[in-house]
């Protein structure tokens, strides 16, 4: 018998009859002898319109009062799969998080997973029911209710299938599995078979939405057999998992990433001295910005110019903190640009080939796209570009790395 944990998104839960589909989905899964828990997303949609509701009264509400709002969405689908289960015959028991017990820190909104306890899951398992538990969400040592962050019940999943060493960890989403690139982007994007938990993690840092950053690293960390697919129809999904053996076959490229949630802001002309960079970058971390890409240069005249990245969100706090910081260093200018884009190669094999980067940059120069910022890994070479030549970009390098498809349709 093996003990599998699933996750259905939110559009694969997003309707009543999208609800009895998981429900039957689950059924065979279970019938076919395996022991399962299952954890939930909202109906698609319901947690934005959550956070609208909570704007329309206040546009910084609490964040405390914000976890115990936008955790309700995923008490309802719980709830509704529980009675899907049982009008098809199978008992099935709903947990919240704070229920079960996940533990978390107390970063509201981007909580983390301390520890699960596993004993009323492995009490109803053992006596032979499904268990469903509200992805996205726990709670602190007070009791006071978290939330993971955006698309956090990937990582209530992972962390399920951890905490209960299951066999398989399968996310059923609105596709059948991990593509090149975003399939919605490229008609030609191609669905892989297998790809490493480190280019996962790449592609997901990287801006590839359909999995959350942490749900990638924890299935990493614990070694968590980790698939990709689909709800809507049947297939092998995509299969996350530890290095390749076969890496000699594979493409140097695995996947293009890319994100149009960063901004730009460079500051020019400061000393080239020791505890300038501090100076800049250290005030905007202490306001609790994260910074993404960073690039110095040092001018013939040894003046500097800092350039980094934002999430667009913060930008106009950056921006404020930027200005001072120029005034107290009596710096010639800053610059703020929220119209770029990142675009991201990932691949392990690039560990064992030179030239990727040059014919990264000759794909874009062929499209006359100019490169503002380079910034590379091991396994990842990222350019930031002007965003309105980002959806170019994503397919020169698919096709300039041979990723398409050949009959133009997603496989
Ligand atoms: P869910 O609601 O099931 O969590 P998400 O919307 O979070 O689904 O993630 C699935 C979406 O991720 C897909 O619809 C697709 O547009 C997007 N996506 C982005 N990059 C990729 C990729 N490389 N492969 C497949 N899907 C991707
Ligand atoms: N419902 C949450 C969100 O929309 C969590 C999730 O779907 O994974 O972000
Ligand atoms: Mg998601």
């Amino acid at each position: 018998m093996s003990l599998i944990v699933q996750k259905y998104g939110g559009t694969s839960v997003g309707t009543v009859e999208r609800i009895q589909a998981v429900a039957d989905k689950v059924a065979k899964s279970y019938r076919s002898g395996n022991q399962l828990v299952v954890a939930v997303s909202a109906m698609s949609g319901e947690t934005n319109r959550l956070i609208g509701l909570a704007k329309e009264i206040d546009d910084q509400p609490s964040l405390r009062e914000m976890d115990v709002l936008v955790s309700t969405g995923e008490q309802v689908t719980i709830a509704l799969l529980c009675m899907a289960l049982a009008k098809v015959g199978i008992e099935a028991r709903s947990y919240t998080g704070a229920q079960v017990r996940i533990l978390t820190d107390s970063s509201h909104g981007k909580a983390r997973i301390q520890a699960i306890d596993s004993h009323l899951i492995e009490a109803d398992l053992n006596a032979g029911r499904v268990v469903v538990v509200a992805g996205f969400q726990g709670s602190d040592d007070s009791g006071n209710i978290t939330t993971l962050g955006r698309g956090g019940s990937d990582t209530t999943a992972v962390a399920l299938a951890a905490a209960l060493k299951a066999d398989e960890c399968q996310i059923y989403t609105d596709v059948d599995g991990v593509y090149t690139t975003d399939p919605r982007v490229v008609s030609r994007a191609r669905r892989l078979d297998k790809i490493t938990f480190e280019e996962m993690l790449e592609m997901a840092s990287q801006g590839s939405k359909i999995l959350q950053i942490r749900s990638v690293e924890f299935a990493g960390k614990y070694n968590v057999p980790l698939r990709v697919m689909s709800s809507f129809e049947e297939g092998p999904g995509t299969l996350i998992s530890l290095e390749d053996e076969d890496q000699m076959e594979k493409a140097v490229v695995s996947g293009i990433a890319f994100n149009r949630d960063e901004a730009k802001l460079t500051i020019r002309g400061i000393p080239d001295q020791p505890g300038v960079a501090y100076k800049v970058l250290g005030a905007i971390s202490a306001a609790n910005v994260e910074i993404d890409v960073i690039v110095q240069n040092v001018a013939k005249d040894n003046s500097a110019t800092i350039t980094f990245t934002v999430h667009r969100n913060d930008l106009a706090q950056a921006e404020a903190l930027l200005r001072k910081i120029a005034e107290d260093l009596g710096a010639q200018e800053v610059d703020a640009d929220d119209r770029i884009a990142k675009v991201s190669i990932v691949g392990v094999g690039m560990r064992s080939h030179a030239g990727v980067a040059s014919q990264m940059f000759e794909a874009l120069a062929q499209e006359g796209i100019n490169i503002q910022l380079i910034t590379t890994s091991e396994i990842k070479i990222t350019v930031v570009i002007e965003e309105r030549y980002l959806e170019l970009a994503v397919r020169a390098l698919h096709s300039g790395f041979e990723l398409d498809t050949q009959d133009g349709n997603p496989s």
